[in-house]
């Protein structure tokens, strides 16, 4: 049966989430505060690195393939290395008989697009408009901006990472600060990308490099304690393109910063209940993570999917509980493995540094434990 839905939010995933829920005949408008999202010719700032299930969700949405070819980085192998041992670990898409293990994909080409499918697909798309109030009750939602109320029957808050629709309604809420802030950046490299996703860790955080479309440019996630993050965004472009050529290790021949720096706060965010009656939470309203493996987006279009699945068909409050139970899993599932992994690698201590130089050599050199491995990093 046709639902009514108001989604809060058009970044990816609430985007994805219109879309979807329109293609299944679901009336649905989307509120946005920003203006209509759109893409020029230089390569934006934010990236993301696309799973193969995400791709499979804008397939199936019809989107992939209205993404420009010149603005997609399929990348077809991993590096990841530690800066302070000598642990190492390179894998190919071919040894679990792929052909790319993900793609890199500018978040705004990825929106700008999903943003015309859905306005096609007659999606009642409005950008700058903010939310001021809602209400939930037992049979019906409602959402007042400041031209006027819309009434449905579900409410989505995919809000983002602060989403004010979740501190409006007083859902508790897990967190914790990483005391890092994530630099994002294009930089130029004088050695060709290869389709290689490289990321070494530091003792202050990882610093990944992200093949794009040209294979002489890299999409730079810098992942740095507080303290030296303040610190890099007191170099000029000289400065900091020195200091990321010496934690590069030379694996890119000479870098060069290719844009501006933006700076990001990295926290744990997890929202213990994304079901209130009638609304749901999606994407990074639910939950935000480190994005030293660049799995947040991935999870939220996780989130899609599996709504999508229950939608499709008569639904209520057991399959929305269901729905919350599933994704809830995958998350912790996530938060968990990427705390791992910081902490892992965080610091100089000797032993935790020959610890982890044998634990990165085992996994390259072990093939099983290898495969299994890739899996996870394809999400
Ligand atoms: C440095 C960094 C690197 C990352 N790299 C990766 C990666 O490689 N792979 C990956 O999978 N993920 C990555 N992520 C995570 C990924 O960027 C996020 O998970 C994803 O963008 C979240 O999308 P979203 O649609 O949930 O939220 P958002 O993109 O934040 O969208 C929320 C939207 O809601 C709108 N909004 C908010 N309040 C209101 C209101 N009251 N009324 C109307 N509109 C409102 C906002 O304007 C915004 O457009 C990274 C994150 C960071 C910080």
């Amino acid at each position: 049966m046709s639902q009514r839905f108001i989604v809060v939010g058009g970044g990816m995933i609430g985007l994805a989430a219109a879309l979807g829920l329109r293609q299944q005949g679901h009336r649905v408008v989307l509120l946005e505060r920003g203006p209509q999202p759109s893409y020029g010719e230089e390569t934006e700032l934010r990236v993301s690195a696309i799973a193969h299930h995400s791709r499979d969700l804008l397939q199936q949405l019809g989107v992939w393939e209205r993404l420009p070819t010149a603005r997609l980085g399929p990348y077809q192998a991993m590096e990841v290395w530690d800066h302070d041992s000598f642990g190492r670990i390179q894998f190919g898409a071919h040894e679990v008989n792929q052909t790319d293990l993900g793609a890199i994909v500018e978040n705004k080409v990825i929106e700008a697009e999903l943003w015309l499918a859905a306005a096609e697909a007659g999606v009642d798309l409005q950008a700058e408009t903010e939310v001021l109030k809602h209400s939930i009750a037992d049979d019906q939602v409602s959402v007042t901006t400041a031209a006027t109320t819309y009434t449905a029957d579900y409410l989505i808050a995919a809000d983002g990472v602060r989403s004010p629709l979740r501190q409006a309604a007083g859902l508790p809420m897990t967190f914790w600060d990483y005391e890092q802030q994530g630099c994002v950046a294009v930089v130029k490299c004088s050695a060709p990308h290869g389709g290689c996703a490289r990321q070494v860790f530091l003792p202050s955080g990882p610093v990944a490099w992200l093949p794009l479309g040209d294979s002489h440019h890299v999409s730079l996630v810098w992942s740095a304690d507080t303290a030296i993050a303040e610190e890099l965004k007191g170099l000029s472009a000289e400065a900091f393109s020195k200091r990321l050529q010496a934690v590069s290790d030379g694996a890119l021949g000479s870098l060069e910063l290719a844009s501006e720096r933006a700076y990001f706060p990295l926290r744990m965010q997890y929202t213990r209940s994304w079901l209130a009656q009638r609304m749901l939470l999606l994407g990074d309203a639910a939950h935000s993570i480190h994005p030293l493996a660049g799995q947040g987006a991935n999870l939220g279009f996780g989130d899609v999917q599996a709504l999508l699945k229950l939608t499709n068909n008569d639904f209520g409050h057991t399959e929305l509980r269901n729905w919350e139970r599933e994704r809830k899993v995958a998350a912790v599932q996530m938060i968990t493995a990427m705390e791992s992994f910081k902490r892992g690698f965080a610091g100089s201590n000797p032993l935790l540094k020959l610890v982890r130089g044998i634990g990165l050599k085992l996994a390259n050199d072990v093939a099983p434990l290898k495969r299994s491995l890739i899996k996870s990093a394809l999400g």
